[in-house]
């Protein structure tokens, strides 16, 4: 797969010194991308096209109902119009599943297919699962990987800020492991393959130990002591086995649409 490489973003996120460089972009994309769905392109042809068809997700609508300032007009308009969409899709789901006035027909097929397999699901499913927020999320997170990678590949500075670094987080090690055959071969893979490995669990370690300070400091006999770089310990833990969720914004300055 060809993936549209854009290395400054990256090298910027490097210099935050987190937990994960690849976190900090994508929470900061999602941002930008929950600032645009109630911006400007509310109104763009290939967006409503896209949010007609699929909709957000519940944590993408609680984004976008706390955006300050917010848009409730421009979110509703979207909602409007997804919901025109959706109806006519959801009688022919339940008409396909046998019709409510039919006899037993409708439970059974719906009770076989939800029964069948995990995510098998019955035709209201796939009309409650979709997120174009999401869907675009992952295109970009991707992207980002592949531009790490990319670096990895060809900068030894890079290279070099990579090694002094936290390292990734969980989630993110993972994605650029399993990218990393695809984009990367030789020694270059193997040294890749290494040093993320070998950052994760020198993070985990020195998490563990920030993690296990921060617990002892609620007894009553190390209260009066330092708290070292534990204050935040919690948080960061989550974000390196979970990818961020807790906490400050990693990149504050990105949030204009
Ligand atoms: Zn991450
Ligand atoms: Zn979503």
């Amino acid at each position: 797969m060809k993936y549209h490489i854009d290395t400054i973003p990256v090298w910027d996120a490097m210099h935050l010194d987190s937990e994960c460089p690849l976190c900090a972009l994508r929470r900061s994309t999602e941002r930008l991308l929950i600032s645009r769905s109630l911006g400007a392109s509310v109104m763009s042809p290939d967006t409503r096209i896209r949010v007609n068809d699929l909709g957000f997700c519940p944590q993408h609508h609680q984004m976008m109902h706390l955006q300050p300032g917010g848009n409730r007009l421009g979110h509703g308009l979207m909602m409007l119009s997804h919901l025109q969409t959706l109806r006519p899709r959801v009688s022919q789901a339940l008409k396909a599943g046998g019709g409510q006035g039919q006899g037993g027909g409708f439970s059974r097929l719906f009770r076989r297919q939800a029964s069948a397999s995990v995510g098998g699901g019955s035709p209201l499913q796939p009309l409650c699962a979709g997120c174009t927020v999401c869907e675009e999320l992952e295109t970009q997170s991707k992207r980002q990987a592949a531009s790490l990678l990319h670096l990895w590949n060809t900068e030894a500075a890079f290279r070099e800020a990579f090694l002094a670094s936290k390292g990734l987080c969980l989630p993110h090690t993972e994605l650029t492991l399993a990218m990393s055959g695809e984009l990367l071969s030789g020694e270059r893979l193997a040294s890749y393959a290494q040093a993320a490995g070998q950052l994760l669990e020198d993070s985990l370690t020195r998490l563990e130990e920030e993690l296990a300070w921060f617990t002892q400091k609620f007894d009553y006999r190390n209260a009066q002591k330092d708290w070292g770089t534990s204050r935040d310990a919690l948080e960061r833990v989550v974000n390196k086995l979970r990818g961020w969720c807790l906490g400050p914004e990693p990149m504050q300055d990105e949030q204009k649409a």
